[in-house]
């Protein structure tokens, strides 16, 4: 990352902690790395961006419903999910710097001269397929000694999931913190499909806490080893993953472009190499500060889990399919985006860094507060008296704040910092014929509008139904 960006990024650190948005965990013990706190105004844009996605994925169709399922579960769910034996990554360290194995690769990759390129690259392809560690060294070092090159580095093999005791008086014991929260959905099937009676293909989403010990934090929220996860898993028959595949990474891509952050920013990257429940996937990528990374994943799985879970669990998981007569595995189709990544999305591309003012200028509807409530003179009672009335009367419908400290200059910067998208001030007018102003954020510009038409004024603001009229079609 460059110096420029690099300043933006601590812009943007700095401008999230100063106002409330997002905080190092345990910063009066020095932090600890990969783990944040969200502040008062960050926790309620993440309500709002979990709302926005619960309502798309689930409110508004019939064909998902939701499920929150417990971050401990049984050992034996990470051995038949395959993370157990699957879930670790490898580190290169070279010198005093520290690789992922894939980039490492693509580092000595560089070096290679071009004749052997392509011969390198597919034994580079078998090698990230290798368990032991001991067999990627000695398989990485024949080809650097080969080609002359440093064969001087170490390489660890760490796993991802965080172990944790159980104990109870008469024994001990231990489990995993769920590195996904897609697993605790797939044990659920049997039980959601006899509760609710709902028929393939349908869909189950939840939102949740995942953890993964990473290694490499360093982009913010980015990557974090406490993070939140929203996703979904759509079975179908097998046979139409293909239909639902294309359906799901199609709507999913409407979903992030609605925040309307610059559609440039938003990439398609089809999977070369998969994760070990993968059959095929894609990523939407989204270009944060300097270059283009994944936001959303969204995976054809197969019936790679329910076939293990029956597997190991001895329990039926199978479908019976009424028309072919014969018990079935249904395919799944993943939709898996992680709520701190989409919330990193909106604050880089948000930042506006002006002469006078640094701000948040946030998609509206996601905003922490929505209208901020000022009245320009404090000490006249029939002022006081209408903002109190106005604050009344909208706060049981926007999230919004009242504020007479400060002079309004300082107030209206703040709200601007923290992204209200609105200022209604009430000054001395307002008691002879029932006006306020409106500011805006964006553009500073004021209007007046009458007392009695602000509620619907701000509801039109506010209101995204028109979105999921368009674009959720129960198919
Ligand atoms: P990456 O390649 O970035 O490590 P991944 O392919 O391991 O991601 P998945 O296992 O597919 O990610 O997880 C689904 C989604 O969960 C990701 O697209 C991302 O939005 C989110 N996610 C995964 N790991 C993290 C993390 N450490 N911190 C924040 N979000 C994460």
């Amino acid at each position: 990352m460059n110096n420029l960006k690099k300043d933006k990024l601590n812009k943007i650190i700095n401008h999230a902690r100063l106002y409330g948005f997002i905080y190092n965990s345990s910063e009066i013990y020095n932090g600890i790395k990969g783990v944040y706190d969200y502040g008062p105004y960050g926790v309620e844009m993440k309500n709002n961006i979990k709302l926005f996605w619960w309502e798309y994925m689930v409110r508004y169709r019939d064909n998902i419903v939701g499920i929150d399922t417990s971050i401990l579960m049984n050992k034996n769910v990470w051995k038949s999910s395959g993370h157990y034996n699957n879930f670790n990554e490898y580190f290169i360290k070279k010198d005093t710097k520290i690789y992922k194995l894939e980039k490492f690769l693509i580092l000595i990759l560089n070096k290679i001269k071009p004749r052997y390129k392509k011969n390198i690259k597919k034994k580079f392809i078998k090698l990230l397929n290798l368990k032991k560690e001991k067999k990627i060294k000695k398989k990485l070092n024949k080809i650097l000694k080969k080609h002359n090159l440093f064969n001087n580095f170490r390489i660890k093999k760490i796993t991802l999931m965080f172990k944790t005791k159980i104990n109870t008086l008469k024994n001990k014991s231990f489990t995993y913190l769920r590195p996904e929260t897609a697993q605790g959905i797939f044990i659920n099937l049997k039980n959601v499909i006899n509760s609710t009676r709902m028929k393939i293909p349908f869909g189950i989403a939840q939102i949740g806490k995942s953890f993964r010990n990473e290694i490499i934090t360093k982009e913010f929220i980015f990557r974090t080893k406490e993070f939140e996860q929203m996703e979904m898993q759509f079975f179908v028959y097998p046979g139409e993953e293909n239909f639902w595949y294309k359906y799901w990474l199609r709507s999913r891509l409407i979903w992030h472009k609605f925040f309307k952050l610059g559609k440039q920013y938003y990439k398609i990257k089809t999977h070369k190499k998969l994760s070990h429940y993968t059959t095929y996937a894609s990523d939407i990528e989204f270009k944060y500060i300097n270059k283009f990374k994944e936001l959303e994943g969204i995976h054809f799985r197969k019936d790679f889990d329910l076939k293990n879970h029956q597997k190991y669990s001895k329990k039926k998981l199978t479908i019976y399919d009424l028309k072919n007569k014969k018990e079935y595995y249904p395919y799944v189709i993943e939709t898996s985006l992680g709520l701190d990544r989409v919330f990193y999305s909106i604050l880089c591309k948000s930042i506006i860094i002006e002469k006078k003012r640094i701000f948040f200028k946030l998609p509206k509807f996601i905003a922490p507060i929505k209208i901020a409530i000022l009245p320009l003179i404090k000490i006249n009672n029939q002022i006081v008296n209408i903002s109190k009335k106005i604050f009344d009367d909208l706060k049981y419908q926007f999230n919004i704040v009242y504020d007479d400290k400060h002079s309004i200059g300082k107030r209206y910067r703040i709200q601007d910092a923290i992204g209200t998208p609105f200022c209604v001030t009430i000054d001395k007018t307002s008691i002879l014929n029932e006006t306020v102003t409106i500011r805006n954020r964006d553009d500073m510009k004021q209007i007046r509008c009458k007392i009695d038409s602000l509620y619907n004024f701000f509801k039109k603001e506010f209101d995204i139904s028109f979105f999921f009229k368009k674009y959720i079609k129960n198919v």
